[in-house]
C-alpha cells in the first residue's frame, strides 16, 4: 500500500515504536544516545500489546517499524511480532549490527512473519562503518545479518546516515546496497539531535547535489530509495524533470507520496510518549493515558504540521511547499519551531525576501 493510497490527515503510513533505548552500540549519530541498560519505564509487554491494538484500529495493513536503541535487546521482541502480524499488522524491524543479530536470530524474526527488516550502514568498510558506529566488528556482523536475511527471504532495507563524515562513502555503499538485493535504500540526512549533535550535517549546496545523485541512482537501480528527513528530494526531482533531463522516479515524485513528521509518519517512544518523529522531541501526549489513534488525528501539535499554510519562512512561501514542506524535525532542532524554514534547503522561493534559516542548532 504506498503512502499515496492512505489518507495521512486519519493515519500514518508509518507507524515507529521504539522499543528500547538500550543499545550495545554507541553510534556517533544516535538519537536516541542508546544506553547499556533498558529504562525502568519502558513499555511493558502488555502495554506494548495494547499499543498494537491501537494501531490496528487506524486501519488494515498498517505498517509498524519497531525501532530502538536495539528491539531485539528485549526478549519479549518476537512475542511482539508475532502478536502484530496476527492482528493484521505490517510489522518491520530495525535491530542494531552487533554479534548477537546471528543467522539463527534473523531466521527467528522471518519466521515470527516479519516484512521486512532494515539494516543500517553507513560506511563501506570495516574502518568506516565501524568508526562510525563505534564497534569493531559491526560492519562483518550487518553484511552477515544482511545475507542472513535475503537467504531467509526476508525482504531487506538499507538505512544509511548522511552527515560530512559518510557523504564520500554514498557510492561505494550503493554497491552494497545492489550487492544485498535491497527492496529500499533509506537514506537519513543527520538532524542534530541526540548525539548526533557531534556530528556535521553536509551543508545545503552539498545535500542538493547528493539528491540529484540520488535521482540518478533511483533510474537505474533494482532498489527503491526514499529520503529521511529531506523531502526536498521531491523537489529536486522535480526541477529535474522539468528540466526534461531526467526520468521520473518509481514513487512518482510529484505526486504527495511523501510523509514527513506527524503527516503519514508518528513515533511512540519507549515510555510511550507520541512524537510526530524521533528527531522531533516535541510530545502530542503519551499512549499509556491518551488514544494513539487520537493523538495522531486531533492533537493540536500533529495537526499544524498537516497543515501547509501553518509552515514559516521560505519553507511557507515556497511553491513546493505541498510536495516537500521541508523537514519539520530539523527546522524544530534548529529553531525550536517546528513550523520554521528546513535550514538544510538552499532552495529559495521566487521573490522571497525574508530571513533565510540559520543552520546553527538551538540550544
Ligand atoms: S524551501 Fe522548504 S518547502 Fe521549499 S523546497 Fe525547500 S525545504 Fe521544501
Amino acid at each position: 500500500m504506498p503512502p499515496r493510497d492512505i489518507d495521512t490527515s486519519r493515519r500514518p503510513f508509518v507507524l515507529v515504536w521504539e522499543l528500547t533505548q538500550a543499545c550495545e552500540l554507541a553510534c556517533k549519530h544516535c538519537r536516541a544516545e542508546a544506553q547499556p541498560r533498558r529504562h525502568p519505564d519502558e513499555l511493558t509487554t502488555e502495554e506494548g500489546k495494547e499499543l498494537l491494538d491501537e494501531a490496528r484500529a487506524f486501519g488494515e495493513n498498517q505498517l509498524v517499524v519497531l525501532s530502538g536503541g536495539d528491539p531485539l535487546y528485549r526478549d519479549d521482541a518476537v512475542e511482539l511480532i508475532e502478536y502484530g502480524v496476527d492482528r493484521g499488522l505490517r510489522m518491520t524491524l530495525t535491530p542494531s549490527g552487533t554479534a548477537s543479530l546471528s543467522r539463527e536470530r534473523v531466521r527467528e524474526v522471518a519466521d515470527a512473519g516479519l516484512r521486512r527488516l532494515a539494516l543500517s550502514l553507513d560506511g563501506a568498510t570495516p574502518e568506516a562503518h565501524d568508526g562510525f558506529r563505534q564497534e569493531a566488528g559491526s560492519f562483518r556482523q550487518t553484511l552477515d545479518a544482511a545475507r542472513a536475511a535475503r537467504d531467509a527471504g526476508l525482504p531487506l532495507q538499507i538505512n544509511t546516515t548522511v552527515c560530512a563524515e559518510t557523504v564520500e562513502q554514498l557510492p561505494a555503499i550503493r554497491e552494497f546496497v545492489d550487492e544485498l538485493d535491497a527492496v529500499l535504500w533509506s537514506v537519513f540526512f543527520l538532524v542534530p539531535v541526540g548525539r548526533g549533535q557531534v556530528l556535521d550535517p553536509v551543508d545545503p549546496a552539498r545535500a542538493d547535489r547528493v539528491m540529484e545523485w540520488l535521482v540518478d541512482v533511483q533510474a537505474d537501480a533494482d532498489f527503491g530509495i526514499k529520503t529521511t528527513e529531506a523531502p526536498q528530494y521531491r523537489r529536486v526531482a522535480m526541477q529535474r524533470q522539468r528540466s526534461g533531463t531526467e526520468t521520473p522516479d518509481r514513487d512518482g515524485v510529484g505526486r504527495r507520496t511523501g510523509i514527513t513528521a506527524g503527516d503519514g509518519f508518528a513515533f511512540v517512544s519507549h515510555t510511550g510518549e507520541l512524537y510526530p518523529s524521533g528527531f522531533l522531541p516535541e510530545p502530542a501526549g503519551n499512549v499509556r493515558r491518551d488514544s494513539l489513534v487520537g493523538l495522531y488525528r486531533d492533537s493540536p501539535l500533529f495537526e499544524s504540521l498537516r497543515d501547509p499554510d501553518a509552515l514559516q519562512g521560505k519553507c511557507g512561501a515556497c511553491e513546493f511547499r505541498n510536495v516537500c514542506g521541508g523537514s519539520r524535525s530539523r527546522a524544530y532542532a534548529t529553531t525550536g519551531d517546528p513550523l520554521e524554514s528546513d535550514p538544510l534547503c538552499p532552495y529559495v522561493p521566487e521573490g522571497y525576501e525574508g530571513p533565510l534559516p540559520d543552520v546553527t542548532p538551538a540550544d
